[in-house]
């Protein structure tokens, strides 16, 4: 769970019953109180980026959110649904650290009917198609949940529309709140997973791999639908062995086989090494230009991606152990 350091309140957002509880929590709570009068968020302290980074890490925003056009989220889903921005993990390949400014503060609002109902109102354009909406594009939204439970108010406004589909991935455990709600299984709750040597190394804060199974599996247990991202995957000497131990622990304890699986090899584009290296300039990550192909993007962004010849027998590796354990068909995509 998330416990900042500062809490900055958007005054908009104490017209809310949501705003004026959260507003008593931390009053309650040895945390700094500042408000927003016109939504521009200052009083985040640092001087370096290092600083920067970390205050904005530690800082809650709690707010209204005013804009209610969807951006869309292709190609998994069709919009993102903004319940919540930022993420208190510091994972060092995060894809946010490119997007969130130099002070990566996480945000909650106040007002997930609003949110919900324009969800409604995109459902009924799409009709009959059924409309897919993601909760993670900008944010990991488990650990603020325990503040907002828009998690839940979601998986149930979806749970009881049978046009739409909702999803979202974490890589944090708490979701006992989400066991009982009325999901109808329509949502699917994907866990990004890893070797715990990679998460010791680079994704600070987060839950270490065992745990994230087991809170995959009470979902699981509860009747939701799940998959897992396994990702970053690294090439080194040996991975072979210390994932597909991964893969057997994670086989033993989900007696379920009906999971679908992405795995994502590491790639880097140089504008994200230049951000990493900024804030975490002792990163190990492996970015070494000249031990990958580079790979020309949709946008002028070319990715460092392994060689041909590690990710054909990566992809020939993850393929035949995911078969072996599960099936082919468990296979969502291999990259
Ligand atoms: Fe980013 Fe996810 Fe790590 Fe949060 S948990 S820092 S969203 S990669």
């Amino acid at each position: 769970m998330f416990n900042p350091k500062r809490v900055i309140f958007e005054e908009a957002a104490l017209n809310y019953e949501k705003g004026q509880e959260l507003l008593k929590l931390f009053k309650n709570q040895d945390v700094e109180i500042k408000y927003s009068k016109n939504g521009r968020i200052t009083g985040i302290p640092g001087k370096t980026d290092k600083e920067m980074f970390l205050e904005g890490k530690s800082t809650l925003v709690v707010g209204v959110r005013k804009k209610l056009d969807f951006q869309s989220c292709k190609p998994s889903a069709h919009y993102q649904l903004p319940l919540v921005s930022g993420c208190m993990g510091m994972c060092e390949y995060c894809y946010l650290n490119t997007q969130m400014g130099k002070k990566p503060y996480i945000k909650i609002h106040v007002n997930t009917d609003e949110i919900l109902e324009k969800a409604g109102k995109y459902i009924e354009e799409r009709k009959p198609d059924i409309t897919i909406f993601e909760g993670a594009a900008t944010s990991d939204p488990i650990p603020v949940e325990a503040y907002t439970g828009a998690l839940k108010d979601a998986i149930e406004y979806f749970g009881a529309n049978d046009k739409s589909l909702f999803r979202f991935v974490t890589k944090f455990t708490e979701v006992d709140s989400l066991l009982n709600a009325k999901h109808n299984g329509r949502t699917t709750i994907r866990f990004s997973i890893n070797i715990n040597e990679a998460i010791r190394k680079y994704e600070h804060k987060s839950e270490d791999f065992q745990g994230r199974i087991a809170a995959a599996k009470k979902v699981s247990d509860a009747g939701y639908p799940i998959g897992f991202i396994i990702a970053p995957v690294f090439l080194d000497e040996g991975y072979e062995e210390k994932y597909y131990d991964m893969l057997k622990y994670t086989k033993s304890i989900m007696d379920n086989n009906n999971i679908m699986f992405e795995v994502i090899s590491h790639r880097f584009t140089k504008r994200a090494k230049e951000n990493i290296l900024k804030v975490f300039p002792k990163t190990t990550l492996p970015m070494e230009e000249e031990l990958r192909k580079f790979k020309y993007g949709q946008f002028g962004y070319g990715k460092y991606i392994y060689t041909n010849e590690e990710m054909k027998n990566y992809k020939e590796f993850f393929t035949k152990s995911i078969s072996e354990l599960w099936s082919k068909e468990n296979i969502n995509y291999i990259i």
